[in-house]
């Protein structure tokens, strides 16, 4: 356990590495209070493929949770509380242990669905755009492939979890499925596309079958905003 002296001073070594490091991920992303971000489109926005009540509980119950959970583990903690959600999450081995694991899961849920929700939009088997387009040809052999591999990591995902698209340290793509609400950033990795398989993403329309939500995921990526977390990732 680290002491309220060491916390301040984590905070803002961390405030100024941030300073001279990389962009935040999140323009949404605040310190605490932390707030959920307004769906940046209707819930009926991305029908047929998922559908506008999953969409509405999703964001307004499940994201809000996370949020007001996460407000809940930094309160009366100022140290914390001025950190935002990604920095919060990218040091939990810093964290007090008291909040570390609510912190973890809360905070992680916080950025993976902000993650989601703005990389989201109706694109009809569009295919990858922009630098990222070369680099998934690239590494994975053209965007069949990386669909086929980003499938089965989705697939394999056991209990509730995420797969990611994401850039290790030395920026190069990578496919990583996390369980629970943790983030590619809490091992130094750039999430640039994340699929959430948790049952309450497809349950209500899909019920069991996360295949078939899997494969309406295609059909909903906004491959510019992929690429733009890819470009801010490569600095
Ligand atoms: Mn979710």
């Amino acid at each position: 356990m680290i002491s309220r002296r060491d916390a301040l001073k984590t905070a803002s070594v961390a405030t100024a590495a941030l300073a001279a490091g990389a962009p935040q991920l999140l323009a949404a992303d605040s310190p605490e209070p932390f707030k959920l971000p307004p769906l940046p489109y209707a819930f009926d926005a991305l029908e047929p493929h998922f559908d506008a009540r999953t969409m509405e509980i999703h964001h307004d119950r499940h994201h809000a949770a996370y949020v007001a959970n996460l407000n809940k583990a930094v309160a009366g903690r100022p140290d914390l509380a001025k950190m935002s959600a990604e920095d919060l999450i990218q040091r939990l081995d810093q964290l007090p242990e008291a909040v570390r694991t609510a912190v973890r899961n809360n905070g992680g849920g916080h950025v993976n669905h902000t993650l989601f929700w703005f990389q989201l939009k109706k694109n009809e088997g569009g295919r990858p755009v922009g630098a990222v387009a070369g680099a998934v040809t690239k590494k994975f052999g053209g965007f069949d492939a990386f669909k086929e591999a980003f499938s089965k990591a989705a697939m394999g995902v056991f209990g509730s979890g995420w797969a990611w698209l994401s850039t290790d340290p030395q920026g190069e793509l990578m496919i990583e499925a996390l369980p629970n609400q943790d983030c590619p950033v809490m091992t130094g990795h750039r999430p640039l596309l994340g699929l959430d398989v948790w049952e309450h993403a497809y349950y209500l329309k899909h019920l069991n079958k996360r295949a078939d939500f899997v494969a309406a995921f295609w059909n909903v990526i906004d491959w510019e905003a992929v690429d733009g977390r890819y470009k801010a990732a490569r600095g």
